[in-house]
């Protein structure tokens, strides 16, 4: 077999097959284009298209693809053939700079919130070429932003890529101040830890709940779950090694750089993570991870579940999002550095973050907002759902003593003066390991925690971005017409310092007690639940956050509010009739049909002898019927509550009702329904049980 370095990113129009295939002059044409973010040439872009075609048809494509990215979380993609008929009858594969650039695909099947009236079905797709075409399959797949056709964003990379010039655009203006001439360009990297679970094919077809939804809505606690912590890091089994080769070979191909792969602290649950990139690219890539995941599950007779909480009473997953700042030249603007003047630099970056966190943690906090991510932030295994920063406590007492002017430690004599002197040494503290923290400074980068496992990362790094672009704007503003320049910016970190240190905590964020203090002494938001969330995106303050750095029109903040709260309530809804139409034709069959064969049961004893003992009968027959006559109570009230649902008028009230009688229902349906399980005999339940599911990859 061929190594990984003749195979990898051989599936990607990189930097390395552009340089091989482009003549020079287009070559540079378009890196320029894409640096300086301009409208493409069009003999560029038939130059760029040719070159692909020929690539992509070399290693066998037919067909390529505007693959964008809607508000589904998931990619989308229509396929075209590169086949035009020539006129001897025979056929010519063809892609021009036109079809590169500009798709039209019908967008009316697409979210839209509201933006495109049914009858404009019409959207476009624009070729990114920010990110690199890959090859999927029989396909040459472009990377594509996708707009109504007035402009409006219909995905989730267009808000993103704003974002990303909104950062470059301050971080610049603060760079210079620096005098740091030689940078051109400050991007945002990330590398997003993908979690997941793997479970055998054949239990996951049993389990509507699983089909339906991705996640099991009934399942009573196994015996043994993950008590033992002795999956983690584990011995990883043959299966699942088998799959993970199979899946890093793909992903290699790809260009992503799958690198670490563990089993998780949940039985079936593992976690990958790739080598950070560019945002935009780290996003792309990402969406092709969870998408090649499930598909080399099913080639291994497993089924890849990215839900965020697919299990009651063990772990969910999440998506760990590492976000740094760096420049062109290749500084990560969030390392400390070793000079006092890099220093001051990473200073104000930190607090450029710091006061991003603390004055957006709603939108933050919004930005994971779904009804999967519901069921694991608050848990007690997720961050909690407030959102705090982990600095870890020297650099938190660095802050303090440069916010007071006080030395740092009693061995220190001398009070820290930006500019002029270094900062002390501090060691990274690794206390961050006990991941209750839903923003943690890990070193050179800050860790957000709260992104639910089935999401677009895109969306929480467009706020993290606009928030920090924010920070750094009012920094410019202030600093540009500043006459000792070190003096203002020692002032400068000091009001930051003093006005957003309410958002740093270092200790326990799974604790009551800091829950308290963080909500009521402290002031911080806790938004628990997506409803709760959402209208924070309509708050004065946000939209203009987003709407001065051009990230977000008015009109597209309104119409992602409306599309949040029509997935939250479609998905309650779909898990509420699954849950009905399980208990009304799976699990009260299987309860009712046990209670009747116990009682025949008793009733042959009794015609032998009516003296026979049959007391377990008998009690279980009461108990099951008593359960049924339950489930069917519950059952009713759940189907009451959803119609209820369809008499509520405006999207965010039927969203509370939802979240306030539907999910309640639902937890008492589900109650009941356990408890019947833990009492019938395992061959009348009616689908694989807990133990079953996640035990299920041997
Ligand atoms: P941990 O200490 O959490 O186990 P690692 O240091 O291995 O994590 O990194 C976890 C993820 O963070 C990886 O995807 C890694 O590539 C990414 N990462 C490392 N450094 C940076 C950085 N400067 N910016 C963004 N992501 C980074
Ligand atoms: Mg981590």
């Amino acid at each position: 077999m061929a190594g990984i370095p003749d195979y990898f990113g051989s599936m990607v129009f990189d930097e390395r097959a552009m340089k091989a295939r482009l003549p020079g002059k287009v070559y540079h044409s378009l890196k320029q284009t894409v640096r300086r973010g301009e409208r493409l040439d069009p003999t560029v872009a038939d130059a760029v298209a040719a070159a692909m075609r020929d690539w992509a048809v070399e290693k066998g494509a037919t067909h390529f693809t505007h693959w964008f990215q809607p508000m589904t979380n998931v990619t989308a993609e229509k396929h075209d053939s590169f086949l035009t008929p020539a006129p001897d009858g025979g056929v010519i594969l063809e892609f021009s700079g036109k079809e590169l650039i500009q798709g039209e695909p019908d967008a009316s099947s697409f979210p839209s919130g509201g933006l495109r009236a049914t009858f404009e079905a019409r959207g476009y797709t624009a070729w990114d070429p920010t990110s690199y075409a890959f090859l999927k399959g029989k396909t040459l797949c472009i990377p594509t932003a996708f707009c109504a056709y007035g402009g409006e964003a219909l995905d989730q990379k267009t808000p993103l890529l704003r974002s990303m010039e909104a950062i470059d655009r301050q971080a610049m203006r603060v760079l210079r101040l620096f005098g740091n001439a030689e940078v051109s360009r400050v991007t945002t990297s990330v590398g997003p830890e993908q979690e997941y679970f793997l479970i055998d094919k054949d239990v996951y077809g049993k389990r509507r709940d699983l089909i339906y939804t991705g996640r099991t809505l009934f399942g009573a606690k196994p015996p043994k779950g993950q008590e033992l912590d002795d999956h983690y890091f584990g011995a990883i089994k043959p299966r699942v090694q088998a799959y993970m080769e199979e899946l890093n070979e793909e992903l290699w191909k790809l260009g992503i750089y799958a690198k670490t792969e563990h089993n998780e602290v949940a039985p079936a649950q593992h976690e990958l993570a790739p080598i950070y990139t560019t945002t935009n690219l780290a996003t792309d890539q990402n969406q092709l991870t969870m998408e090649i995941m499930q598909k080399v599950a099913a080639k291994h007779g497993m089924v890849c579940l990215l839900h965020e909480k697919p299990f009651a009473g063990v772990n969910g997953s999440g998506k760990h999002n590492n976000w740094s700042i760096a420049t062109d030249t290749g500084v990560n603007l969030l390392s400390p550095g070793e000079t006092p003047h890099e220093n001051a630099q990473f200073l104000l970056f930190l607090v450029a973050v710091i006061q991003a966190v603390d004055e957006y943690q709603e939108l933050l906090r919004t930005s994971v907002a779904t009804a999967g991510n519901d069921h694991r932030l608050g848990g007690n295994e997720a961050p909690p759902a407030v959102v705090s920063i982990f600095l870890g406590d020297e650099l938190t007492a660095i802050l303090e003593a440069l916010e007071t002017d006080t030395p740092y430690s009693a061995a220190e004599k001398t009070v820290v003066k930006l500019g002029v002197h270094a900062l002390p040494r501090f060691a990274r503290d690794m206390t961050d390991r006990n991941r209750t923290s839903p923003f943690a400074f890990t070193g050179n980068k800050f860790e957000f925690r709260m992104v639910g496992s089935s999401q677009s990362i895109a969306t929480v790094n467009t706020i993290l971005n606009t928030a920090v672009a924010e920070s750094l704007r009012q920094y410019a503003d202030e600093l540009e017409g500043a006459e000792d320049f070190n003096a203002a910016l020692h002032a400068l970190i000091q009001k930051a310092i003093a006005a957003h240190k309410r958002v740093i905590f270092n200790g326990n964020g799974y604790d009551d007690a800091w829950l308290r203090e963080a909500v009521d002494k402290r002031g911080l938001s806790e938004l628990r639940t997506t409803p709760d969330c959402v209208p924070s995106l309509l708050k004065r303050k946000n939209v203009e956050l987003l709407t001065s750095h051009g990230v977000f029109t008015e009109g597209e903040l309104r119409s992602r509010y409306e599309i949040m709260l029509e997935n939250y309530s479609k998905t309650v809804m779909i898990e509420a009739s699954t849950m009905a139409d399980m208990a009304r034709r799976e699990i009260l069959p299987a309860v009712a049909a046990f209670a009747a064969d116990l009682a025949a049961g008793a009733a042959g004893k009794k015609a032998i002898a009516p003296t026979l003992p049959c007391a377990y009968e008998i009690k279980l027959t009461e108990r099951l019927s008593g359960l049924a006559d339950c489930i069917e109570d519950k059952t009713a009230a759940l189907e009451r509550a959803m119609l209820a649902v369809r008499d509520t008028e405006e999207s965010v009230n039927e969203a509370f009702t939802i979240r306030d009688v539907v999910l309640p229902r639902m937890a008492e349906l589900r109650a009941v329904c356990d408890e019947a399980e833990t009492v019938t005999a395992r061959k009348y339940w009616p689908f694989p049980t807990y133990g079953e599911l996640l035990f299920s990859v041997r």
